[in-house]
C-alpha cells in the first residue's frame, strides 16, 4: 500500500518512520512546513527523539520512506492517509480542529482513488464521523472515502520505543473494509490490537490521558498534604506501588504535568462533557490541582527572600519532561515568567531545550550549556526537569558555586540527607 502521513510532528514523523522500518508498505510523509520537509529530505530530524534520526536516514536510504510538500501527488494515488496534525486548545478549553479540517480538505480535493483516512490526532468524540461527512462533501472524484480512528499513545522522550512496543493499537472503524485496511497496515506489528467503533476509540484516548493526568494530580495533592502532616511522599508512593491495582508508574510527585497533551486533553474532555450537560468533577479537580502545583516552587521560594529584584536564579531543566526538546506547557515557563515579573535575573540550563526556550523567552533570560555555569553565584536554584545529568550532578557543587546554596527541587532529584550533609538549604515536593 501507499500510505501517506500528514504532519511530521512528534506523532506523524515517528509513526511514518516506524511504519517504514517495519516494512511492507511505502510511506510518504507530508507537511505544510516546507522547512521541516527539506530537513527530513537531508536526513535531519526536526525534533529530538531517541533513535529517530538514525531510522530516518536508514529508511530514506532504503527508499522505504519519502518526504514531500507535493500534496497533489502524495494524496493522488494513496491507499490510506494518516492525519497527525495538531489539535491545540482553544481559549475556552475546546479542541481546535482547524488544522485537521484543512488537512481533510486537501485530501478530499486531491484523492483520485478509494482511500481510508485515519485520524491519529487526538480528537473529541464524534470528530471522525464529522470529518467523514466533511471530506465526502468536498471530494472531487466519485470514490469511496471513509474515516477511521487510530489514536496514538506514544510518550515524547520514548516515542520510537513506545511505537514499536505499543501496549495496544486501537482501531476505531464502522466497516469491515476500514478494519481490513488498518489490520493490513499494522500486519508487521505484533502488538495487541483492539477493534472498536470510532466514538469508543476517540474516548479511549481521552480517558487514558485524563486518567494519567488525574493520577499525577492525585499524587501531587497527597504530596502537599504530606508536607503539612510530616509524611514522606517517596515512601508513601513506594508503599502504594506494591498494590497491583494501583501499579508503580506515574506515582512521582512534582511540579505538575505539562506538554502538548495532558493540559489540553483534560480541558477538552471537560469542555466536551460540560457541553453535553455533564460535569466531569474528577477531571476538573485534576486541572485545578495542576494549575496550582505548577507554581509551587515560585510560591515556596517567595518565603525565603525579601525581593526577587536583581536576584540571580538558576533554572535547571526547561523541557516539560526529560528526553524531549519540547517546552509546550512546561512548568518552567510559568515559573520563569513569575521570576522575571519580579525583576529576577534568570540563567537557564537544559541539555536539549534551549533552542525552543529561546523562541519563548528570547534574550530576557540567559542560557548556559552546563550546570556549573548556571548555578555560579546564583542565590537560588529551581530544578524543573529530572534530566539524568541533573540527577547525577555532584551536589557538593551547589554549596561551592552558589552565592547562597538554596535549592528548590520540583522533581525530587536528590536525597534529603545528602543535601543536608553538603550544607545545602533544600526544599523538594512532599518530603
Ligand atoms: P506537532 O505540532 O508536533 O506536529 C503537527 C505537524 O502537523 C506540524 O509539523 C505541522 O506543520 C503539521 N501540519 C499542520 N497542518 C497540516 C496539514 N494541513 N497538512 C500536513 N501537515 C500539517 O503535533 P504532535 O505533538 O505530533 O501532535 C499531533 C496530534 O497527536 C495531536 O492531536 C496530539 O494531541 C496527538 N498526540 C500527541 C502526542 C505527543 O506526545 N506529542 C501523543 C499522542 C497523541
Amino acid at each position: 500500500m501507499k500510505i501517506v502521513v500528514a504532519g511530521t510532528g512528534y506523532v506523524g514523523l515517528v509513526t511514518g518512520v516506524c511504519l517504514a522500518e517495519r516494512g511492507g508498505h511505502h510511506i510518504v510523509c507530508v507537511d505544510v512546513n516546507s522547512e521541516k520537509i527539506s530537513m527530513l529530505k537531508s536526513g535531519i530530524s526536526p525534533i529530538y527523539e531517541d533513535g529517530l534520526e538514525e531510522l530516518i536516514k536508514k529508511n530514506n536510504d532504503l527508499n522505504r520512506i519519502e518526504f514531500t510538500s507535493d500534496f497533489e501527488s502524495a494524496y493522488g494515488d494513496a491507499d490510506a492517509v494518516f492525519i497527525a496534525v495538531g489539535t491545540p486548545e482553544r481559549s475556552d478549553g475546546s479542541a481546535n480542529l482547524d488544522y485537521l479540517k484543512s488537512a481533510a480538505k486537501t485530501i478530499a480535493e486531491n484523492a483520485k482513488k478509494d482511500i481510508l483516512v485515519i485520524i491519529k490526532s487526538t480528537v473529541p468524540i464524534g470528530t471522525n464521523e464529522q470529518i467523514e461527512k466533511y471530506i465526502n462533501k468536498h471530494k472531487k472524484e466519485n470514490i469511496r472515502i471513509e474515516v477511521a480512528s487510530n489514536p496514538e499513545f506514544l510518550a515524547q522522550g520514548s516515542a520510537v520505543r513506545d511505537t514499536f512496543e505499543a501496549t495496544r493499537i486501537v482501531i476505531g472503524v464502522e466497516s469491515e473494509w476500514a478494519k481490513e485496511i488498518l489490520l493490513d497496515i499494522y500486519k508487521n506489528f505484533d502488538n495487541h490490537k483492539l477493534v472498536t467503533n470510532r466514538n469508543s476509540a476517540e474516548m479511549i484516548k481521552y480517558a487514558s490521558n485524563d486518567f494519567l493526568a488525574l493520577k499525577i494530580s492525585y499524587m501531587n495533592d497527597i504530596a502537599n498534604l504530606c508536607e503539612i502532616v510530616g509524611a514522606d511522599i517517596e515512601d508513601v508512593a513506594l508503599g502504594m506501588s506494591f498494590d497491583n491495582r494501583i501499579g508503580s508508574n506515574f506515582l512521582n510527585a512534582g511540579v505538575g504535568y505539562g506538554g502538548s497533551c495532558f493540559p489540553k486533553d483534560t480541558k477538552a474532555l471537560h469542555w466536551l462533557s460540560n457541553s453535553n450537560g455533564y460535569e466531569l468533577k474528577t477531571i476538573k479537580a485534576a486541572i485545578e490541582v495542576n494549575e496550582i502545583q505548577k507554581l509551587k516552587l515560585a510560591k515556596k521560594s517567595s518565603d525565603f527572600v525579601e525581593s526577587f529584584n536583581n536576584l540571580k536564579v538558576a533554572i535547571l531543566g526547561l523541557t516539560y519532561k526529560p528526553g524531549t526538546d519540547d517546552l509546550r506547557e512546561a512548568p518552567s515557563i510559568v515559573n520563569i515568567r513569575y521570576l522575571l515579573e519580579r525583576g529576577a535575573k534568570v540563567v537557564a540550563f537544559d541539555p536539549v531545550g534551549i533552542d525552543n526556550a529561546k523562541k519563548i523567552f528570547g534574550d530576557t533570560i540567559a542560557y548556559v550549556n552546563d550546570i556549573d555555569s548556571a548555578i555560579l553565584d546564583a542565590e537560588m536554584c529551581f530544578i524543573m526537569t529530572e534530566w539524568e545529568v541533573i540527577k547525577n550532578y555532584d551536589v557538593s557543587n551547589y554549596k561551592k558555586l552558589m552565592k547562597r546554596p538554596l535549592v528548590f527541587d520540583g522533581r525530587n532529584c536528590y536525597k534529603i540527607s545528602e543535601m543536608k550533609d553538603n550544607g545545602i538549604e533544600y526544599y523538594s515536593i512532599g518530603r
